[in-house]
């Protein structure tokens, strides 16, 4: 394994990090205000993104582009750096169209889309004009367990008819929200040639095949942006809304991928998403500790600088050693998926775990770096509270830490099944040591 960043990838980064100095971070304050003005996206959103389409940094996260697609086609190795890159400027993946949720809804649409839909869908969102939504999870439903979402799906003559509320769906609130891809569960036959419901949408059936996934557009008559509901507090302008979905009708073509297949779909969406998300968190926590380290070297107490007090020194060096742990899994985890070979059992678990470090992690590096900033690091004025806040949002987003932990320890329990007995030879009971055969020197 050799995570070191390709020659390419270093001139990425290099690019990349001159346009956030050069374009970005001088429109920080202004996003804010304008954002805090009521005014999203603020009216140089556009412009940034030209330039940065222009200078070719464009939908960098997706390496299966076909020819005519814009975008880098850069590896998830090459990309990780960027994606890590991009996190210390909430806003910024926005601007090279590398925003969650719609990087993940593009990665759907180019693996399971026909070619109307891709023309219809994902041709406009890999150039950035229109922005979307996933919508899976229920208020009325434990959502951990997808098995669960009860939103339905009917053939009704040439249409479906999706019933359901759905809610804290990323990106609802966006302005340019055109599309919604929303998981139902399957009610009745299809009526479609060749996708015959076959048993699967029997009661009763596999759990794992009643879920289909379809493409709804927002403004569709019978759906209802009911709120956008703030996150500890704070209201993210794009939105983590509610959603009414009442007799809604859309055309048969409007399925994506087969009858049956959403909960398989959903898990390719996620694999990708996961290692842009966990990235994004690195950049976040890398940036905390370089502000609680320029902090702890100029505040003092009682005499001494905050970074002379032996705690101060504990946490920066524990944050420093977390940080580097998880960006080594996180890599690791992008470099599978480069690869391509791992059984899909280990690489679920794989994606699992950086799921849920990179969750802890957010939470303690940005906790220590509130402390550090004593009330100031509680207050808007430095990026922490936010930091913090999405942190904790990440515990529970994408499923919350417990389902990804009980996919790992499954993984780990179906392994020692495979070699059962095989750890016993590193026993030293007193059975084995009267059963050691004589050895001469
Ligand atoms: C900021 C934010 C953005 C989101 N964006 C989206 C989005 O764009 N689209 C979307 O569809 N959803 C989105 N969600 C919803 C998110 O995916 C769900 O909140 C999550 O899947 C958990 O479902 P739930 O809230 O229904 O919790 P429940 O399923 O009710 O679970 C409650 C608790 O039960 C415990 N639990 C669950 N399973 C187990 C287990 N196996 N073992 C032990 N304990 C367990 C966990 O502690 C869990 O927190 C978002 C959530 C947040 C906070």
């Amino acid at each position: 394994m050799d995570f070191s960043p390709s020659p390419q990838a270093r001139q990425w980064h290099q690019r990349l990090q001159a346009f956030m100095d050069r374009y970005l971070l001088p429109y920080n304050a202004a996003w804010h205000q304008s954002v805090k003005n009521g005014e999203f996206p603020p009216p140089f959103m556009g412009d940034l993104q030209a330039l940065a389409q222009e200078e070719g940094l464009w939908n960098l996260f997706l390496p299966g582009l076909r020819p005519g697609e814009p975008g880098s086609g850069l590896s998830h190795l090459d990309y990780a750096p960027l994606a890590e890159t991009m996190g210390r400027l909430p806003w910024a993946a926005e601007v090279f169209n590398c925003n969650a949720p719609d990087s993940g809804n593009m990665e759907l649409l180019h693996r399971f889309a026909n070619e109307t839909q891709q023309a219809r869908w994902l041709a406009p969102l890999l150039r950035g004009e229109i922005r979307s939504a996933f919508a899976m999870s229920e208020p009325d439903v434990a959502s951990s367990d997808p098995t669960n979402l009860q939103t339905t799906l009917r053939a009704d003559g040439d249409d479906w008819v999706l019933n359901g509320r759905k809610w804290f769906i990323t990106g609802a609130a966006h302005p340019h929200c055109k599309l919604l891809i929303v998981m139902c569960k399957n009610e009745g036959p299809t009526g479609l040639d060749g996708q015959e419901a076959g048993p699967a949408w029997t009661a009763g059936q596999d759990a794992h095949h009643q879920h289909s996934m379809v493409l709804v557009p927002l403004d569709t008559p019978g759906v209802e942006v009911l709120r956008n509901i703030p996150v500890v507090h704070h209201l993210a302008p794009e939105g983590h809304c509610e959603i009414l979905l009442r007799q809604v009708r859309i055309p048969k073509d409007h399925l994506l991928g087969a009858w049956g297949q959403g909960f398989a779909m959903a898990q390719a969406r996620l694999g990708p998403g996961r290692v842009h998300h966990c990235m994004r968190t690195i950049g976040q926590c890398e940036l905390a500790l370089e502000m609680a380290t320029e902090r702890a070297l100029e505040r003092s107490v009682f005499g001494k600088h905050l970074s002379d007090q032996s705690n101060v020194q504990d946490w920066l060096a524990e944050s420093r050693l977390e940080i580097d742990q998880a960006r080594l899994l996180v890599l690791k985890t992008a470099w599978m998926l480069d690869l391509g070979d791992a059984p899909p059992a280990e690489l679920r678990a794989q994606v699992s775990g950086i799921k849920v470090v990179a969750a802890r992690l957010q939470t303690r590096v940005v906790d220590r770096a509130m402390q550090v900033f004593g009330a100031m690091g509680l207050s808007p004025d430095t990026p922490l509270a936010y930091f913090w806040t999405w942190g904790r949002a990440m515990h529970l987003m994408d499923g919350p830490d417990e389902v990804h932990l009980r996919t790992l320890a499954r993984y780990e329990l179906h392994k020692a099944r495979e070699r059962m007995g095989h750890t016993t030879a590193y026993f030293t009971t007193p059975e084995q040591m009267r059963a050691v055969p004589h050895v001469s020197a």
